[in-house]
């Protein structure tokens, strides 16, 4: 009787052992065991992505991409870049190639469907860069006229909503938009004023209209599933201390992202 019961529990154990399913791991310890962190930046957007002299990628979003890695590995230098565009970044986040996006990214309702967003670590609001010889002053005056947007970027509703009449003409980066703008071929470019201000103090001869036209606040994206949630967590509790030492601050000036 007692050897039966033996042989009966160790049926169970054998039998237990072979149905136990292989609990999938979240994302945070994926990048634990992987030992680095794989971040989708830009390196076309300065101040935020763009590449030094050196070819080096630099920039707010990125220093805030080491912080992540700092905070969440350990050293800032356990990270890989893949530079990313406004209109394959979330493609590329929902393909695995990259843990996350810092990537002057907006929180918006319709990419909450789709993504999580951290706390936002900057914020921003839609301009117009035109040339100063141009005698636009706001969106309106823009009606039958030419606009730039840049792919996959929050603009093009913007405009869709505010002057339906304009005829958008869109790139997939800045470089390309700012190219078009000065060889004649639009009369603005739309995007965020971050950006574009960095255009209109190198190059005199083009500024930044006064007016916004949203708020744009930039967040880190992950996926959303929930095993992104852990992961999310970090990013937060990284993004809460260096705005509580005032470290996100002073990264704002050194950019010049703060009047
Ligand atoms: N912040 C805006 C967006 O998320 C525009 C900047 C960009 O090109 O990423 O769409």
């Amino acid at each position: 009787m007692f050897k039966n019961i033996i042989l009966l529990l160790l049926c169970c154990f054998i039998f237990t052992a072979c149905v136990k399913k292989e609990v999938p791991k979240d994302d945070l310890t994926k990048i634990l065991e992987r030992g680095k962190l794989i971040v989708g930046v830009r390196d076309d957007t300065a101040p935020f992505g763009f590449r030094d002299q050196k070819g080096n990628l630099t920039g707010y979003d990125i220093e805030l991409a080491k912080q992540l890695a700092k905070g969440i590995l350990g050293s800032e230098k356990k990270i890989e870049f893949v530079p990313v565009t406004a209109s394959d970044r979330i493609i590329k986040l929902s393909s695995g190639e990259v843990d996350m996006l810092a990537a002057t990214m907006s929180i918006t309702n319709n990419r909450l469907q789709i993504l999580n967003f951290s706390a936002p670590y900057y914020y921003a609001g839609q301009a117009i860069l035109v040339n100063k010889s141009s005698n636009m002053t706001s969106l309106r005056d823009f009606q039958g006229k030419r606009l730039i947007v840049i792919f996959g970027s929050t603009s093009e509703g913007t405009l869709r909503t505010n002057v339906p009449e304009v005829e958008i003409i869109g790139y997939k980066t800045y470089r390309e938009a700012y190219k078009a703008l000065k060889a004649g071929k639009a009369d603005g470019i739309v995007a965020d004023d971050s950006i574009l201000m960095n255009y209109a103090v190198k190059d005199s001869s083009v500024h930044v209209l006064p007016k916004r036209y949203s708020k744009e606040p930039y967040a880190v994206a992950v996926r959303k599933e929930s095993d992104s949630e852990r992961l999310l967590e970090s990013i937060d509790y990284v993004i809460e201390n260096l705005q509580r030492t005032g470290k996100l601050f002073r990264m704002q000036e050194k950019w010049k992202l703060k009047d």
